[in-house]
């Protein structure tokens, strides 16, 4: 079995790579090599470092938890769209002229569907609660 910081880094990376669709928890542990009751201690411990975000989710019948990272890594692709990149008034843009990121519409635009690109993914960070992968854990902490 891995030791668990490994485990939390190893965990941490491979959600964070899920991006906004997430990761089922057991299959997470299930990608890892990790038992259920290990991967439950460390799905919490990154959620109360506040690294992730865990969803209660229904799967085939039983209560599960989604991983979401709480934040991403920037990447090229999240302005390659950008209007700004391929703008003929770019090199006169300026927040001072008449030409400004202030007052620009195609800017407001692309940053309002971002935001509606963002409210469209699952919502923020929800109560902590038992499911069966934590009662098994909080079972075996019990002997
Ligand atoms: S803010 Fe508007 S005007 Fe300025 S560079 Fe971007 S798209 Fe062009």
């Amino acid at each position: 079995m891995p030791k668990r910081n490994d485990l939390e880094q190893k965990a941490l990376h491979y959600v964070v790579n899920t991006g906004y669709q997430g990761v089922l928890q057991s299959d997470l542990w299930r990608e890892l090599g990790a038992s259920s009751r290990e991967g439950s201690r460390v799905s919490i411990k990154l959620e109360e470092k506040g690294l992730i975000r865990r969803e209660k989710e229904l799967q085939e019948g039983r209560w599960t938890y989604r991983l979401y990272p709480k934040r991403l890594p920037t990447s090229i692709e999240t302005i390659v769209d950008c209007p700004c990149l391929l703008c003929p008034d770019n090199a006169r843009c300026d927040p001072t002229t008449a030409i400004s990121p202030k007052s620009c519409p195609r800017l407001t635009d692309w940053i309002l569907g971002l935001v509606k690109e963002v409210l469209a993914t699952p919502e923020g960070p929800s109560e902590p609660s038992i499911t069966e992968d934590d009662s098994v854990a909080e079972g075996l902490d019990q002997k």
